[in-house]
């Protein structure tokens, strides 16, 4: 879940002082649908059009990157790994920075203004004496990226110097192509579901190793270092131990199962690094608004998952996030 225009215009609304700062800027008529007819165009439309920053790097990497890196990408040389090292490491910081300005930052007129209030909660975890909330998550967030980098340069290299199958034209074939850049939003959710519950105990908190509670293990020893985050901001999202960013980005894996195009990957690989700045940024709309995940951190053991596919019904760990100004958190089952 990434910002986006509609988030950028909706703040500033809400800064200036603007009552229509959750009127949406197109279909402004959403919140008037029925029920099904809002359900049918979130998951047939909106799913799709809320990663519209992660698909514009994609698009930008492909058509930018790939002629200045690929042709050599079939040995390994200092000159294109450096530069797709550093388009990444600029994505990343350009990214992050931008939405920590535009909610955190002490300087920031629209952190500092209206917006606060929209904070679920009401302290800035930067800005905490004798914490170092910031330094620690730009530190794992940039080793994520290293590792999203290092994966990125591996599939260069196998698709240039002919090791694994891929297709260059985009339209080459009729369906399948757009069927796995529609698919992508899905199986990230999909994905994310499984490999975050995987590091969460799968019976007690009090289990280990040793109780053959391999989900105890793995939040003690890797998931932890996430939940250090307990009042997340933008750098939350991918501030994890590497051992935990190498399960989040095997979804970016499938061209080792099926021939796809270089663009499903990076598709895929962008919006594994930039969503979680958007789902972690710790307020309420017009921001992203991802309240469902900012329980996660608060609470823990609730919404694993995303609403998108919502495991966490199925499987009973939803709980709601009740936002009552003034107040400290509030959840109901
Ligand atoms: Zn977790
Ligand atoms: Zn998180």
């Amino acid at each position: 879940m990434t910002f986006g225009i509609h988030h950028i215009i909706g703040i500033h609304r809400l800064h200036t002082g603007q009552k229509n700062y959750s009127t949406p800027l197109i279909f402004k008529s959403y919140a008037q649908w029925p029920y099904w007819q809002r359900t049918a165009f979130d998951y047939l439309f909106w799913c799709q059009f809320a990663e519209a920053l992660n698909f514009s790097v994609a698009l930008l990497c492909w058509l930018w990157i790939f002629p200045l890196t690929f042709p050599e990408a079939n040995e390994w040389h200092f000159k294109w790994v450096s530069r797709v090292f550093l388009f990444n490491i600029a994505c990343e910081f350009i990214t992050n920075s931008f939405w920590h300005w535009i909610t955190h930052a002490h300087r920031s007129p629209y952190a500092q203004g209206l917006l606060h209030e929209k904070k679920f909660n009401p302290i800035n975890p930067y800005e905490e004496k004798g914490q170092h909330h910031l330094l620690r998550e730009i530190t794992f967030t940039t080793l994520g990226w290293l590792q999203s980098v290092f994966i990125q340069c591996i599939f260069m290299w196998l698709w240039a110097s002919g090791q694994l199958p891929y297709y260059s034209d985009f339209w080459s074939k009729p369906f399948f192509p757009v069927f796995i850049l529609l698919s992508v939003t899905f199986w990230r959710a999909f994905h994310f579901y499984w490999v975050h519950r995987f590091m969460h105990p799968w019976w007690s908190i009090q289990n280990g190793l040793r109780q053959g509670d391999i989900g105890a293990f793995l939040y003690r020893h890797f998931h932890s270092l996430h939940h250090q985050s307990r009042n997340p901001g933008p750098w939350s999202g991918l501030s994890m131990h590497p051992v935990e960013h190498f399960f989040y980005y095997t979804c970016t894996f499938f061209p080792l199962l099926f021939s796809c195009h270089p663009l499903h990957f990076l598709y895929t690989k962008f919006n594994t690094d930039i969503s979680p700045i958007g789902g972690h940024d710790g307020h309420d709309k017009p921001a992203v608004g991802a309240g469902f995940h900012y329980l996660h951190h608060a609470v823990f053991e609730c919404n694993y998952g995303s609403p998108l596919i919502d495991f966490d019904r199925l499987f009973s760990t939803y709980k709601e996030y009740v936002r009552k100004p003034s107040t400290n958190d509030k959840c109901k089952t």
